[in-house]
Formats: structure tokens, C-alpha cells, sequence
């Protein structure tokens, strides 16, 4: 599904260059959960916004689902995000004026879903993430553990092949965390691949396989077998 062939991305301000990715490469196969450890300023985040392409590489060659990213204009890849890709971000980041049932209808407005079919999908996606009793409350009357679930409702109720999230139990107590992770591993073993930045070392036992990062590479690729899973992974480098 994607392959990144010695990519860098670097930051310039102030006269001082930061290196966020340095060349890098990684194979992403349909089907995996992917998290994604590593410690703060590393380049987790940089490296899922090039994967969602909210941001550009600087070097090396990016392919997604067949197409050269770095060949393909601004408008190609908003097609590819709205077709392919469903955000989680670690702030919920939900429409504050909308009401959860608005929140996760609204992209399905822009992909131009009928009427009767979104309120079929808002409806099945509502349960689905069990909040259903919740459908007219706003965001900020919501649980965080809450939040996150409408969160994640709006971002597969387009049926994305690619789930994109961003340290998704950072603002959440360990029970809610443990049913975000729950849902999140339902969802790839019915076929999502997701790639999850996280800091929390135990979540990785819900995935297929694990990467750590340090200094904008990789410096550890490990597949999570049932053998590992439930004992600690080890998250410091060599
Ligand atoms: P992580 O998510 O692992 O904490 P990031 O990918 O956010 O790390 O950042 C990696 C490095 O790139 C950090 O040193 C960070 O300060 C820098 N960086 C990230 N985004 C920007 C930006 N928009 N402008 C300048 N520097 C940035
Ligand atoms: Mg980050």
C-alpha cells in the first residue's frame, strides 16, 4: 500500500535546520497495524503527515496505492486523502458547533453521499462506536473517551483503506484508551490497515508490528506475534 524509499523531510527556522525524517525508507502492506514508538521530537508526527500527505518530503520517492506522491499535484492528493484516508488525531479535533450525529455526517457531504444513505451510515456508525445516545449532544458535553469515538466514527464512515492516527489515547484515562485500542484493532482485523503513533509501549500489542524511531529514522521494525503479545516490548534502541 505504501513504500518510502529514503525520504528525508527538515524544518528550516531561525538559521538552525532540523532533520525530521533522514533517510528513511519503510514498506507499509494492506492489512497491517502499524504502530509507531519512539521518543518526543523524533519524527513520528512528521512522518504520518507525509503518509496522509498534509506534508511534503524533501527527498526519495513516496508511493501510495501505485501513485508517485511526489510526482502528483495538490489536487491529486486531496482526491487521495478523501478517498483513501481517515484521520485520528490525539485533540479529537471535532466541530465544537456541530453535534456528534453533524460531526460524523459531515464527510459524507463531501463525497457527495445522498441523504438517505448518510443517515443509514451515521446511524450504523453511531452504534457501531457506541454512541448512539449521545447523537445530538455537542463535543464539549462529551466525555474524552467520548469525543475520541465520534472522532474515529468520522473518520471510517467514509470506509477509508488507510486509518492515520496521531498518539489517538494521549488525552484519555487507561479504560477509555483500552476501548479506543479495542475498536482500533476490530477495525484492522476487519480489514483497515492503520498506522498509530503512540506513547504508550503496552498499545502495541493490538497491532501486527511495531517500528521505533530515533532521530527521524528507524532504529527498531519488530512484528508483533501472539507469542509477544501481553509481555512488554521492549522500547529502548540498540
Ligand atoms: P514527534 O511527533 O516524534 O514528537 P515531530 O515529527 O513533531 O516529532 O517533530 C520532529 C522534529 O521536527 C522536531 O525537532 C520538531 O521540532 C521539528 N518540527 C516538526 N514540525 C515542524 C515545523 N512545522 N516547523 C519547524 N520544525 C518542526
Ligand atoms: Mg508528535
Amino acid at each position: 500500500m505504501i513504500k518510502l524509499n529514503n525520504i528525508s523531510r527538515s524544518f528550516i527556522g531561525d538559521e538552525v535546520e532540523t532533520v525530521a525524517i533522514d533517510d528513511m525508507s519503510l514498506t507499509i502492506k494492506k492489512g497491517e497495524f502499524l504502530s509507531i514508538l519512539g521518543p518526543s521530537g523524533c519524527g513520528k508526527s512528521t512522518l504520518l503527515n507525509v503518509l496522509g500527505m498534509l506534508d511534503h518530503i524533501d527527498q526519495g520517492q513516496f508511493t501510495f496505492l501505485k501513485n508517485n506522491i511526489g510526482q502528483s499535484t495538490e489536487s491529486q492528493r486531496a482526491q487521495l486523502r478523501k478517498q483513501h484516508i481517515g484521520f485520528i488525531f490525539q485533540s479529537f479535533n471535532l466541530i465544537d458547533e456541530l453535534t456528534v450525529e453533524q460531526n460524523i455526517e459531515l464527510p459524507l457531504y463531501y463525497h457527495k453521499v445522498a441523504k438517505a444513505e448518510r443517515k443509514r451510515l451515521v446511524d450504523e456508525i453511531l452504534h457501531r462506536v457506541d454512541i448512539a445516545h449521545r447523537r445530538n449532544h455537542l463535543p464539549a458535553k462529551l466525555s474524552g473517551g467520548q469525543q475520541q469515538r465520534v472522532a474515529i466514527a468520522r473518520a471510517i464512515v467514509t470506509q477509508p483503506d488507510l486509518i492515520l492516527a496521531d498518539e489517538p489515547t494521549g488525552n484519555l484515562d487507561s479504560k477509555n484508551s483500552i476501548q479506543v485500542m479495542e475498536l482500533l484493532q476490530q477495525l484492522n482485523q476487519e480489514g483497515s490497515t492503520i498506522v498509530m503513533v503512540t506513547h504508550a509501549p503496552e498499545h502495541v500489542d493490538y497491532g501486527t508490528r511495531v517500528i521505533e524511531l530515533l532521530d527521524g529514522n528507524i532504529c527498531k521494525d519488530k512484528q508483533i506475534t501472539s507469542e509477544i503479545k501481553l509481555t512488554t516490548v521492549e522500547v529502548t534502541c540498540a
